[in-house]
């Protein structure tokens, strides 16, 4: 299935393709005051629709994970990082998907403000 997602403004956009079924809901000092519920797929998976040079970066900790964000708006839409196989991966924000229920996704809580 292929999802479509974007910030509130519309300046950035993309599609992921897959199945969505688990999310993640992280407690750490970042994603809770986001909140955030990400869904991980393959980089390959993951389309944006945007130039990327007008997205802005955020990142922290070790850096190693890209929280792209629309400058304009302020929406945190996905992020780019790699998994523990040295995989690209994409963390897109499901909040930010069109055609999801939120409600009926089953939620699995990370525990990031322990890491
Ligand atoms: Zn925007």
């Amino acid at each position: 299935m292929n999802y479509h997602g974007s910030c509130h403004c519309g300046r950035v956009a993309f599609d992921v393709e897959g199945e969505l079924g688990k999310v993640m809901e992280c407690n750490c000092s970042h994603c809770s005051r986001k909140g955030y519920l990400l869904w991980f797929v393959p980089r390959e998976r993951f389309a944006l629709a945007t130039p990327e040079q007008e997205l802005a970066t955020y990142t922290f900790n070790k850096h190693v994970i890209r929280h792209r964000f629309c400058p304009h708006c302020g929406c945190a839409t996905f992020a780019f990082g790699t998994g523990p196989d040295g995989a690209a991966m994409a963390a897109v924000n499901v909040r930010c998907l069109e055609g999801v229920d939120l409600a009926a996704l089953e939620r699995v809580p990370v525990d990031g403000r322990s890491f």
